[in-house]
């Protein structure tokens, strides 16, 4: 058993992975069942009767991720956006109001514009790096939700977790984090005062780009809550099914070591692109030049694997660039141990170009997988040329 005194890694391996009391098995299986036989009827065992409402590889995974994310309750979707959709039902009626970043995740942004802005549901954006900006966007009485995330993708904007709890919670509003460009490893939100965490567990949770999956982590002594979000899992029925469970849960066992690593990794890449007359802008929270440097220092163990650059010479020349790479994998999503590369432009974020959402078209996004760095370097450095 494992408890909050425990170390990061020593919860992140262990709980919800206790060994099998009938085998001894160190890992937990993979209950590939949709159903489980009754003693008796209504005489189910450990609460499992379908795989929809638990299932035993999923509840290991939610064990596991309530304990390192410091919550009450852990959930695991089937991606990250059915995790969101999921929260947002459970928390929203019409009429109801929310805030989400300027420079949201643009999966979230289409989600709540065109999903669930239809079921009655108003939004407005703000600068998530602007605690006052957040304030400003406040309905008293008909904000609901603030949808934060830190970093932001693909600027890497920095929002002050602990300041935006407290704008949220003068007005009864629940303040969600989208956790998944730090990881539960570099930010603990919920410490922060954030009342839900989110993660596309698609990215470093799982960090081998081998599952699609998302989670929410409701904080500790909100049990009204996290019983909510449990009927809506249930009744949504998004569910992450028994192998992507325990794939993600591998992944988490070796979080730790693969934060720092991307993290080493992305400080000597950064270092690399500073020494480069063609590099203009670089985006990393860890350089002191970036606007949110002290609050990412104040809030983040380290500043991650994600770095953005602007390259002179305009978008063509950034394109040709990211397509002369070899060892760094031209591709959408990020946080595996392979390095990515891509035009956020043209790729990532193609479907906000011409609204207030839109990057600049000579930016790369760099996803530092945990390769030789030598490797890395000599890679960018042939195909910037
Ligand atoms: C990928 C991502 C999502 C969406 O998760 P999926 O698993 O792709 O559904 C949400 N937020 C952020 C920051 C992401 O990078």
């Amino acid at each position: 058993m494992t408890n909050e005194q425990h170390g990061f890694s020593t919860r992140a391996i262990h709980a919800g992975s206790e060994p099998d009391p009938r085998t001894g098995a160190v890992t937990p299986a993979i209950y590939q069942t949709s159903t489980y036989k009754q003693d008796g009827v209504g005489g189910f065992r450990e609460g499992y009767e379908y795989s929809r409402s638990a299932n035993p590889t999923r509840t290991a995974l939610e064990t596991c991720l309530a304990a390192i994310e410091g919550g009450s309750r852990g959930f695991a979707f089937a991606s990250g956006l059915a995790a969101e959709d999921t929260l947002m039902r459970a928390v929203l009626q019409p009429g109801d109001h929310m805030i989400i970043p300027t420079d949201a995740y643009g999966g979230t942004f289409r989600l709540v514009d065109k999903v669930v802005k239809r079921w009655g549901v108003d939004y407005s954006l703000a600068k998530v790096g602007q605690a006052d900006a957040i304030r400003g966007e406040i309905r008293p009485g008909v904000t609901k939700l603030i949808w934060i995330e830190t970093p932001t993708n693909p600027l890497l904007g920095i929002a002050d977790i602990a300041a935006v709890a407290q704008v949220a919670h003068e007005v009864g509003a629940l303040l969600v984090v989208d956790n998944t460009f730090a990881s539960s490893y570099l930010q603990q939100p919920l410490a922060l005062g954030a009342d839900v965490v989110m993660h596309s567990t698609t990215k470093y949770a799982g960090g081998h780009s081998d599952v699609v999956g998302g989670a929410l982590v409701v904080g500790e002594g909100k049990d009204e809550l996290a019983e909510t979000v449990a009927f809506h899992q249930n009744s949504l029925g998004a569910v992450a099914g028994p192998m992507d469970s325990w794939l993600v849960l591998r992944g988490l066992k070796t979080l730790a070591v693969r934060m720092e690593a991307h993290c080493n990794n992305a400080e000597k890449v950064v270092e690399y692109l500073q020494s480069r007359k063609d590099v203009t802008n670089i985006y990393y929270p860890g350089l002191e030049s970036h606007p949110g440097h002290d609050i990412a220092a104040k809030q983040m163990k380290r500043f991650g694997g994600m770095i953005s650059f602007q390259l002179d010479g305009g978008e063509q020349n950034a394109v040709d660039a990211i397509g002369r790479t070899k060892v760094w994998t031209l591709g959408e999503s990020l946080g595996g141990v392979e390095s990515l590369i891509e035009h956020p432009a043209r790729m990532t974020h193609a479907s906000v170009r011409g609204t207030e959402l839109e990057v600049p078209a000579d930016l790369i996004r760099l996803s530092v997988g945990i390769e030789d760095v030598d490797d890395l370097i000599a890679d960018l450095d042939q195909a910037l040329r």
